[in-house]
Parts: C-alpha cells; structure tokens; sequence
C-alpha cells in the first residue's frame, strides 16, 4: 500500500491524518493503521460497446476502516479517477461518518470515465459489470454504495438490481441514493445540497458580521451545486454565480436559480441561460463575493489561486477542493474555511436514514428527513466549533480530530484481532 502515498490525493490525506492526529493519544501502531485502507480492490471491466468494440475500463472499491460499523461511500465516475483518489476519499469518509455520529466506516468506489461519453446501454453495462466486479466486498452490512460525481439514481438503481440478482431476491439496502420507489429515501437527493445551505447560513451568522446582502458564488451546478442553490435562495441568501464543466455565469443582483435549472434541463449546461453575464470557471473561483462554495471537482483552489480569492469565506461543497498549500494561504490570508467533513455530510446523514429505514421498512416522510437532517447538521457544527475554539484551532483541524479519535477510542474498545 505504500505506493499510494506516490498519489497527490492520497499523501495530502495521509499528512491531513497526521497533522490532526498530533496530539491525540492513539497507539503508534494504530496510526500507521489508520494511514492506509483496510482494503482495496482494483478491478477492471470489459464493456461491449454500442459500436460492437470491446472496451476496458478501470474501477475500484476501497474500504478504508470499519471500525465503527459497514463502509459507506460514493461511486464516482470521472476520467481523473484512480487508486489514490479513491482511497483519500475513502479515508475522509471514515473520518466524517465518525464526526457525525453514524455507525459506518469510510468507503470509496470509481470508475476512470467520462459518463457523458457513453450511451444509457453503455453506462447501464458499465455499472452492472462494475458491480459485479465488486461484489465480493459489498453488502448491506458490508459496504453500501451511494452516488457520488457522475453518477445518479439510475445508475444506483442498476447497482441494486444487479447485486439483487445474484442473491435471488431483492436487497435495497445494498445502495442509498435510489430513487423512493425502490425504497430510497425523501429528501436523499437534496440531502447534500440543503445541508451545505444549512452549514452556509450558520457559518454567515457566526464568521460573518452581517447577514443582509451578503453573497454566494458556487462552481458545479450537479447534485451538490444545484440544491444549495436553491436552499440558499429559498433561505433570502443571494447566489451571484454558478457554473459546471463549460463555464459559468454571473450576476451581481443574483441569479434566477429555477431558470438556470431549466436552462440545464433543456441544454445541459448553465452557460445558456441568458440572464447573467458569461464567465470561466477560474474567475468564478476569484469572483468578488462573501462566500465562495466549490461544488464540481476536488484540488481546485491550490498554491497557484488561493492568494487571488476575493471571498471571506470558503464552504467546501466538493470533497478536498483545497490543497494543504492552499489552506495555508487561505488561513494566511483571513478567510475562514468550513471544513468538507462538516459542511458536506448532509448526504451521507440521509443515506443512514435510507439505510435504517431499509432495514426497519418503515418510511419517513419528507418532513421528518429534513427536520432530522437539520437537527443533525446544526449539532455537529456546534461540535465543531466549540472544540475549535476551546483548542484554537481551525476547523479543519477540530472536525478531523474529533473524526480520528472517535474511530481511535472504539478500535481501542475492540481490541486487536486475533
Ligand atoms: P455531479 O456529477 O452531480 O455534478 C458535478 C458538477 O461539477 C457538474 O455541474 C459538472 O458540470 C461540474 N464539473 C465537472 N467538472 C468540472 C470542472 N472541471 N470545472 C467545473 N465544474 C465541473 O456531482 P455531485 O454529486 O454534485 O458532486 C460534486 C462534489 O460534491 C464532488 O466532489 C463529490 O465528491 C462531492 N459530494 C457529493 C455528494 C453527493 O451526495 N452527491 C456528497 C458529498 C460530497
């Protein structure tokens, strides 16, 4: 497992782990445990294409600790996926599952693909052999697949029916995210976009001097972009800018969120919606405005355009879109950053409700989901900031160590196999 730390995702991950865990009292061995996944499975998945070629792609699932219960984590389907990636994800997934409260351990999976290169057959293809190729270490109290980047509730869909048939019955509790006909849950979908919203308000009202007026700049308008968007709108909180993989647009009185989701629908990206002014995905980033959310890929605010930020605040959406370099800088320069482990665990609450009403079959309606997931968001930013403050030091650093050492005090409770 060494070889991972050659992977830029994986050694940040790796030296996040160890800058949070100074300090703490955890067995030196136990650390070196924590440093690298319990597992990691690299499988590749031949794909007959619509052109009649066979095609190979790469996938992976990486458990990175179960300690605390079955892993959880996203399915992400992008061309940059690889090991090192998947297995930094995986490990922040044990850290925030922990942080929250919830009895999972951290998973990740992927696929190196551009999904919108292939067809619905070709996509459907993929993710069954995908799934297949996995299968001997999920489960629905193994490891329990959601989505992630590109992927959705359709292709969670083909991964339940897929892990169904070879049982012979029907097993929704293998996936979270599924649509609600197949027994996922009210409010999974927006889960991770309202509660980024939630944590965006909250931080305003402690970080911020003032409320009125103060505005928001979001890159990716997917899953996560596009709920916060509408949360914060619906909240009085003005989104100025949005935008996805073609680029963005901007304006300053504030942007018709409904519109540009229509515009998305019809044309597939926010670029044409006509009431803004058009702008790249780099001056979004160093827009001026209050807070800016990344919410498309990971590593985008680093040492080249931390210094040219023009917000006072960063709410991570996205998973590790700042490097360690750039949270320096940002740190130097003032802005407060509102750590991924907090601010984005709003879908991984909702997938545990999906789960533990998978397996009681007794469904939530929507108002308990998001009254629920509310009341959960809002205690662990309290958490997170109270130990911040009691240790000064940042957030960053205070939900990561309240992350490791509850994973450290139960591994201790277990003791060490054999
Ligand atoms: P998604 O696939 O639904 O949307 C991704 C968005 O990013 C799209 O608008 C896409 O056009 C845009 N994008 C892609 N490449 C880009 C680029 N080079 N520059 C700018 N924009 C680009 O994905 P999502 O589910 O919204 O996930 C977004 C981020 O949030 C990821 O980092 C993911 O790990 C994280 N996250 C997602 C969830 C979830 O429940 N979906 C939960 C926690 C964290």
């Amino acid at each position: 497992m060494q070889n991972l730390l050659d992977s830029p995702a994986y050694s940040e991950a790796v030296m996040q782990f160890d800058r949070a865990s100074e300090g703490l009292i955890i067995e030196e061995g136990l650390r070196d445990r924590f440093r690298f996944p319990q597992r990691a499975l690299a499988v590749s998945c031949p794909v007959r294409m619509d052109n009649g070629e066979l095609k190979v792609f790469s996938g992976y699932r990486v458990q990175h600790n179960h300690t605390l219960g079955p892993c959880k984590g996203g399915v992400r389907y992008h061309p940059e996926v690889d090991l090192g990636e998947v297995a930094a994800l995986a490990m922040n997934m044990t850290w925030k599952a922990a942080l929250a409260g919830l009895p999972f351990g951290g998973a990740k999976g992927g696929v190196t693909v551009e999904p919108s290169s292939l067809s619905q057959a070709e996509k459907e293809r993929l993710t069954r052999r995908y799934t297949a190729e996995i299968l001997p270490v999920i489960g629905p109290n193994k490891d329990i697949p959601a989505p992630d980047m590109g992927t959705n509730p359709q292709i969670i869909s083909w991964m339940m029916d897929t892990y169904s048939m070879t049982q012979g019955y029907t097993v929704p509790s293998i996936v979270t995210g599924k649509p609600t006909i197949l027994g996922g849950s009210a409010g999974r979908e927006e889960a991770t976009g309202y509660g980024v919203a939630y944590v965006t308000r909250d931080s305003i009202k402690k970080y911020l001097q003032y409320r009125d007026g103060v505005s928001v700049a979001i890159q990716g308008f997917g899953n996560v972009g596009s709920y916060t968007a509408l949360k914060l709108k619906e909240i009085g909180i003005k989104v100025i800018a949005v935008s996805d993989v073609k680029g963005g647009v901007f304006n300053p009185n504030g942007l018709e969120i409904e519109e540009i989701l229509e515009a998305v629908k019809e044309t597939g990206t926010v670029t044409e919606w006509n009431g803004g002014e058009k702008i790249t995905n780099e001056e979004l980033l160093t827009l001026e405005c209050d807070v800016l959310i990344p919410a498309a890929l990971g590593r985008v605010i680093t040492n080249r355009n931390a210094s040219e930020l023009k917000c006072q605040m960063v709410v991570e959406g996205a998973n590790s879109p700042i490097t360690a370099e750039g949270d320096d800088i940002l740190r130097e320069m003032g802005i407060t950053v509102i750590p991924d482990l907090l601010a984005n665990a709003g879908g991984l609450i909702v997938s545990y409700f999906e789960w533990v009403q998978g397996l009681q079959e007794y469904f939530w309606p929507s108002d308990t989901v998001f009254a629920e997931l509310k009341k959960k968001m809002e205690s662990t930013f309290e958490k997170v900031v109270d130990f911040s403050e009691k240790e000064e030091i940042s957030l960053r650093l205070a939900a990561l160590k309240l992350g490791i050492e509850q994973v450290a005090e139960a591994r201790k409770l277990r003791g060490l196999y054999p």
